[in-house]
């Protein structure tokens, strides 16, 4: 093993495999949930000293940088970084096989460090290397660069390229963790390094899915595999594996893991027709606490749960903060936004107004605009208190009708202007995600169920007395109690309800919650409002978290 690896050999035996990961701000190698919920995996796994490696691409132009027009369009510049300002280059160097040639391909090695001493090693695997020609340098520049064939070749970099790092850096993997089925390949490469013994390979594989629709499963044509990967696989072996039509990335992990789980518990109701036939676990997702809880709030649950970032079930014990204490640290978070926007337009927006956030991918299932669905409403509510919405997300480059919901927001934002104050802040990341979860004081989610597979940024908001506002879908099931914790928007799913039927039910709970509940406990009842505040944190923070998450990894898919 490469001298400059301070670790044990052997030590670290679980690999855990993520086309993204979010560790840093000024690693752009993520896109959303899936890269957040890795790089929280990782810091929970320092913290806890678990025997973790994580093995992803280089990504070095980023996924990208969103500026917005005036009008609202949005223009993606690459982001590009320079790895050698946070990681070292290891000269170990295997090959892959692609287009019947070989790519040489290394590895970058970061280290995430644990404030409490804990480490875990990254592997950032890299094409653009001397010896490789331009189009195979390519393949690692961009995150999800397309979805033909620089897909399928990124997907054989991280799989098969990953395994044969970590055996050429000397790690013995016991447990080979593939975070959503991008990764799928890393088990046909085992099967091929295990002469062919689906068993074995099984005991090996963990596959969590974070895809609850059939339709957004990666797939790819057998003459594509074939052209891009060649004869890997004997291509009856694959198609048993993989599907009949089209090699199912999904499909693949599920049949060559062993423990297989979704992240909320509604994939349990779910699965039986997503996946006929396949045993499906559920581990729910969770943020890591200390990342995702502001200074302020940091500062008081130091003083009042000290040990709290390292066992996030201290929160519960939160009622034994005062009130005044919990509202401080949340305007201050609440400045430090509301300031950094004055900052940097003219919109002037103020700290004692109810503030309402919405940040994630620009996608339509998301359903941004469903709040401006009914225009009078909004300046009628805004009349009796006053309320003001801060957005934020980027749209996938190739999702045009993602790009023009942006787009719909901003005429929203013209139509409703003399009236409301509202804002699009510019290029979401996890930077700003943290200003926005800790500085508004309710986190509105209006997915379209089922799509949601569990949503993260509303437990972040609950980790800073934020209070989520949501259609019941993912985690939120799980996490909703009427008034106690927050308020849902729409049917449970337990009701059975028409398309029409539910649209109408989650205007009516939108506007009415708004206008009857929230915005009268915000302005008159704030002692009911610091107790819901209080609730999130001891009810929601205090349970997920990626250390509960990493804990029942352990206990249930590791070992
Ligand atoms: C937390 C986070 C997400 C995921 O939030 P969802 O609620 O799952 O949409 C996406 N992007 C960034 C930058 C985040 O910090």
């Amino acid at each position: 093993m490469t001298e400059c690896l301070p670790y044990i050999l052997g030590k670290q035996n679980i690999a855990f495999f993520s086309m993204e990961i979010g560790l840093d701000g000024g690693i752009p190698t993520y896109s959303g949930g899936l890269g957040i919920l890795a790089g929280d995996t990782v810091r929970s796994s320092a913290d806890l000293k678990l025997p973790l490696v994580a093995v992803t691409l280089i990504s070095k132009k980023g996924y990208f940088r969103q500026e917005l027009t005036p009008d609202g369009w949005q223009i993606e510049h690459p982001d590009e970084w320079d790895p050698s300002q946070f990681m070292k280059l290891l000269p170990e160097e295997v090959k892959v096989q692609i287009q019947h040639k070989d790519v040489k391909v290394k590895a970058w090695l970061y280290e995430v460090k644990s404030l409490i001493g804990g480490a875990i090693p990254v592997l950032f695997l890299d094409t653009d290397i001397d010896g490789n020609p331009p189009e195979d340098r390519e393949i690692s520049y961009f995150l999800y660069g397309d979805n033909g064939i620089n897909r399928l070749k990124q997907e054989i970099v991280l799989g098969v390229g990953g395994v044969r790092i970590l055996d050429a850096l000397g790690f013995q993997i016991r447990r080979f963790h593939m975070n959503e089925g991008h990764s799928s390949l890393l088990a046909l490469e085992l099967l091929r390094k295990y002469g062919m013994d689906v068993d074995r390979v099984r005991d090996l594989c963990i596959f969590t899915t974070h895809t609850p629709i059939e339709a957004a499963h990666d797939k790819f044509p057998y003459d594509l595999v074939n052209e891009v990967a060649g004869p890997f696989i004997p291509l009856d072996t694959l198609k048993k594996l993989g599907g009949q039509d089209r090699l199912n990335m999904t499909l693949l992990a599920l049949n060559l893991s062993e423990y297989v789980n979704g992240v909320s518990k509604k994939y349990q109701d779910t699965s039986s027709h997503l996946f006929p036939g396949y045993q499906i676990n559920t581990i729910t997702n969770g943020v890591h606490s200390h990342t995702w809880t502001c200074e302020s709030f940091r500062k008081i649950f130091d003083k009042y749960m000290p040990g709290w970032a390292n066992e996030p079930e201290l929160l519960v014990r939160v009622d034994t903060i005062p009130d005044e204490e919990i509202w401080h640290a949340h305007m201050d978070a609440k400045r430090v936004l509301i300031d950094y926007i004055n900052e940097n337009t003219n919109i002037g927006m103020n700290y004692d107004t109810l503030t309402i956030g919405f940040a994630r991918r620009a996608t339509g299932y998301k359903r941004a605009t469903l709040i401006f669905s009914d225009l009078d409403k909004l300046r009628k509510i805004n009349k009796k208190g006053g309320i003001q919405l801060i957005f934020a997300g980027k749209a996938h480059p190739r999702d045009e009708s993602g790009k023009r919901i942006i787009k719909e927001v901003f005429d929203y934002i013209g139509k409703l202007k003399d009236r409301v104050k509202i804002v699009y802040l510019p290029n979401y990341n996890m930077a700003l995600s943290c200003k926005m979860v800790s500085g508004v004081d309710v986190w509105l989610n209006t997915p379209l169920p089922p799509l949601e597979a569990s949503g993260s940024s509303g437990m972040k908001a609950a980790h800073n007395g934020v209070l989520n506002f949501s259609v019941l879908d993912g985690w939120w099931i799980e996490g909703w109690i009427e008034e106690v914790t927050g308020w849902a928007i729409g049917p449970h799913p337990s009701e059975e309800t028409s398309d029409e039927e539910r649209r109408t039910r989650e205007l009516e709970d939108l506007y009415n919650k708004l206008e009857y509940v929230i915005v009268p406990m915000y302005y008159q009842r704030r002692d009911d409002w610091i107790t819901m505040m209080k609730n999130s944190i001891g009810k929601i923070a205090y349970y997920f978290n990626s250390h509960r998450m990493m804990r029942r990894y352990i206990t249930e898919a590791y070992f």
